[in-house]
């Protein structure tokens, strides 16, 4: 029998804002197998939220950060390096896009909602992994981020989310291909719908997770824990092979024609 021992391991985790948050969830996965981790929230309006869920790991990191600024980024990263001193593990579980830019017709996207949409869920990926890497070249360490099929296929209101997630999913390709002299591993999970604060901003949401549930193969749909232990599957020395790759959790949704 295999077991997954992450101890004296560490992740950074950004995007956790409530319980219910897919970064929450890959948390306690990746805590259960003992790893130390580094928590972030965007905004004091979740600092509260953050703290509350976290307080349950004594040695737990928890900072500000807005990936729209490079000086908090920065911060994040100097004080991993101070308080725990490596990186292993960073996962990337943000999104944001204008409230109006996931409902109704996608060509009426403003250039300002495209850049929104593209710099918070795509570019900060890139940003992020830059500094990573830095902490990640003396020992290796793995990357993961959040994405969504509509990145493929079309999926009504989902708009510009769509174009953000094929931007991100490149970006996990690019990075893949120049992280991997380092044995840095990056990776994406492609979620099927999960009821959460984000998802549930895409007009339309509930209708899409039924039909979802009645198309899937596996006749339901996902939980966040499954997400969660995909996660630390291929954060783990178990996925040392994987790199690149978009591994679908999604009950196979992504396989049906019809
Ligand atoms: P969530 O709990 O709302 O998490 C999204 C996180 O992104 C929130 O913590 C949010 O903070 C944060 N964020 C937004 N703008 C940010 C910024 N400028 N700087 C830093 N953080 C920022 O929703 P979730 O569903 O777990 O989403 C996590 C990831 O999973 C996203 O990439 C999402 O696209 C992906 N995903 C979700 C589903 C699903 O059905 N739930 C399916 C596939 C993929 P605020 O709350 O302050 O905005």
């Amino acid at each position: 029998m295999y077991t997954i021992d992450l101890s004296g391991k560490t992740a950074l985790v950004l995007g956790v804002a409530n319980q219910r948050s897919l970064a929450w969830a890959i948390a306690e996965s990746l805590g259960s197998a003992g790893c130390r981790i580094a928590f972030t929230y965007q905004g004091e309006r979740l600092h509260h939220n953050v703290t509350k869920l976290a307080s349950k790991y004594d040695d737990a990191l928890i900072m500000a950060c807005d990936v729209t600024s490079e000086e908090q980024i920065d911060g994040v990263f100097a004080q991993i390096d101070k308080d725990f001193g490596r990186l292993d593990i960073m996962i990337h579980s943000i999104a944001f896009a204008r409230r109006e830019d996931l409902e109704g017709e996608f060509r009426k996207t403003s250039l300002e909602g495209w850049r929104t949409a593209l710099e918070i869920s795509a570019y900060s990926l890139v940003a992020l992994s830059n500094r990573a890497a830095k902490m990640m070249e003396k020992h290796g360490g793995s990357i993961l981020a959040l994405t969504f099929q509509a990145s493929q296929r079309v999926f009504p209101n989902y708009n510009v989310m769509g174009s953000a997630k094929a931007a991100l999913e490149h970006a996990v390709r690019q990075l893949s291909s120049e992280l991997g002299p380092l044995n840095v591993r990056v990776n994406a999970i492609s979620a099927g719908p999960v009821s959460t604060l984000s998802a549930r901003g895409v007009a339309g949401f509930t209708a899409m997770a039924a039909h979802h549930r009645k198309k899937a193969p596996l006749g339901r749909n996902i939980t966040a824990e499954e997400v969660g232990d995909s996660a630390l599957f291929l954060c783990s020395p178990m996925a040392s092979g994987i790199t690149g790759t978009t591994l679908y959790v999604d009950a196979g949704y992504h396989i049906m024609g019809i």
